[in-house]
């Protein structure tokens, strides 16, 4: 049965007064839609979860740096609502922007630390309104659950330190990346590589397992960071942006995995910035 789609937070509230007076759990589950099997786990892990589910659907210009990343990020409403009516799930949320951000809208939520490294730096201004935003739609759909995909590691591990900082009675659940056959972890960007550049894309993730094993077996991280950057440029990735290793979970460099450890990347290929990161096996 497909879901009601609601566009506006009074009709949200609306929804949600009920089940919040029966004392139902409400999983959310937020998203920028272009909706793919990664997104999908995290509502088939929502389901299995809460009473009810939320879906939200937002491309949220906070937090896209150029206006042109957020013009061609891909937009599948339809599709995605389809996707969603074999789940089952109870409402799906997509505001726009003026009901998101009305007039006079003044706070931001920033949280220091874990956003100083990688995507911090890199995308300037792109955490504050991820948080901003999940602390809004917190609010906003009194959800008891929140699921979280561990594809965009640093960003769990900000929603998480942010949930618990502002004393948002809420379990945010991180859930495992989902890949396409060929390793390339699913990304509603990866609709943007052509052809071709779709071709090269899995030489990431395989590049990065096999750094991850080399420091596994004790090998000099940075000689095998070396290589795999190599690698990754001789095979057509444009830039690095990093390709690191950092513990779980404070997000702190390391050169060998002395602590639960992961290595994160982010690498342009054809115009396209791919992210990724995988546990490193202590
Ligand atoms: P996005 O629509 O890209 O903002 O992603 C919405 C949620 O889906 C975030 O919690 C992501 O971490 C999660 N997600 C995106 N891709 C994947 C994937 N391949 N596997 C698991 N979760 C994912």
């Amino acid at each position: 049965m497909s879901a009601p789609i609601l566009r506006n937070l009074a009709d949200l509230r609306a929804a949600t007064r009920p089940w919040r007076r029966a004392g139902e759990t409400i999983g959310v589950v937020p998203t920028m839609g272009a909706l793919h099997d990664g997104h999908l786990s995290l509502v088939a892990a929502a389901k299995k979860t809460c009473e009810r589910v939320i879906v939200t659907i937002f491309v949220n210009p906070r937090q896209f740096g150029s206006p042109e990343d957020l013009a061609s990020y891909p937009r599948t409403e339809t599709s995605d609502a389809a996707k969603l009516a074999r789940f089952g799930v109870d409402a799906i949320y997509v505001p726009d922007g003026a009901e998101m951000y009305p007039e006079g809208f003044s706070t931001t939520v920033s949280v220091v630390g874990l956003t100083d490294v990688m995507d911090g730096i890199h995308r300037p201004g792109h955490f504050e309104g991820v948080a901003t935003v999940v602390a809004k739609l917190f609010a906003q759909t009194s959800a008891t659950d929140a699921f979280f995909g561990e594809k965009d590691f640093q960003q769990l591990q900000v929603v998480r330190r942010m949930a618990r900082d502002l004393d948002i009675p809420i379990t945010v659940h991180g859930c495992p990346t989902i890949r396409e056959i060929d390793g390339l972890a699913m990304s509603s960007r990866n609709l943007l590589l052509s052809d071709r550049a779709r071709t090269i894309a899995p030489v990431l993730p395989e590049q990065m397992q096999i750094l991850a094993d080399a420091v596994a077996e004790g090998r000099d991280f940075a000689a095998a960071q070396t290589v795999a950057i190599r690698t990754l440029e001789q095979a057509g990735f444009t830039g690095i942006d990093y390709l690191e290793m950092r513990a779980n979970g404070d997000l702190s460099l390391l050169t060998a995995p002395t602590r639960p450890a992961r290595l994160f990347a982010a690498a342009w290929l054809a115009g396209v910035r791919l992210i990724d990161n995988i546990a490193v096996e202590g």
